[in-house]
C-alpha cells in the first residue's frame, strides 16, 4: 500500500526501532509508548483491520502469535505477564490502518481496558 505508514516502515522508508523480524512479521517500538515495553507487531503483508482477516490471509496472524512470545521473552516480560491489543476501527481507537498488535508489558496493567 503506497500511502500506508506501516508499509513504509517495513520498507525502511520511515525509520523505526526494530524489535523482531522474520519472513512474515515485523515488530518495532511504539513511538509513543504507554508501558515500559510497548512494541507493535505487524504482518509484512498489508491488511487494513481485523475485519479484513479471512481464511485466505490468517496464516500471517498465526505467525504474529508465534513471534509474540519470542519478543516477550527477549524483552523480559514473559514471566510477569503482558497484554496483546489490536484496536479495530474508530470506536476502538485505531489510528493506523495496517493491522497491528500492541505488545504491552513492564508494568501492572489494569482491567477492564478503557
Ligand atoms: P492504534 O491507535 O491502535 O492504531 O495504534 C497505532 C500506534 O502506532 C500508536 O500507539 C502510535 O503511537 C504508533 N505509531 C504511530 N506512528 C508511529 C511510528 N512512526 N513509529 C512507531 N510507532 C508509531
Ligand atoms: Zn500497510
Amino acid at each position: 500500500m503506497e500511502d500506508c505508514l506501516f508499509c513504509k516502515i517495513i520498507k525502511g522508508e520511515i525509520p523505526s526501532k526494530k524489535a523482531y523480524e522474520d519472513e512474515y512479521v515485523y515488530a518495532f517500538w511504539d513511538i509513543a509508548p504507554t508501558a515500559p515495553v510497548h512494541i507493535l507487531v505487524i504482518p509484512k503483508r498489508h491488511i487494513a483491520t481485523l475485519n479484513e482477516v479471512t481464511g485466505e490471509n490468517s496464516d500471517v496472524i498465526a505467525k504474529i502469535y508465534e513471534a509474540i512470545p519470542k519478543i516477550a521473552q527477549e524483552n523480559g516480560i514473559s514471566e510477569d505477564g503482558y497484554r496483546v491489543v489490536s484496536n479495530c476501527n474508530q470506536a476502538a481507537g485505531q489510528t493506523v490502518f495496517h493491522i497491528h498488535f500492541h505488545l504491552l508489558g513492564g508494568r501492572e496493567l489494569t482491567w477492564p481496558a478503557g
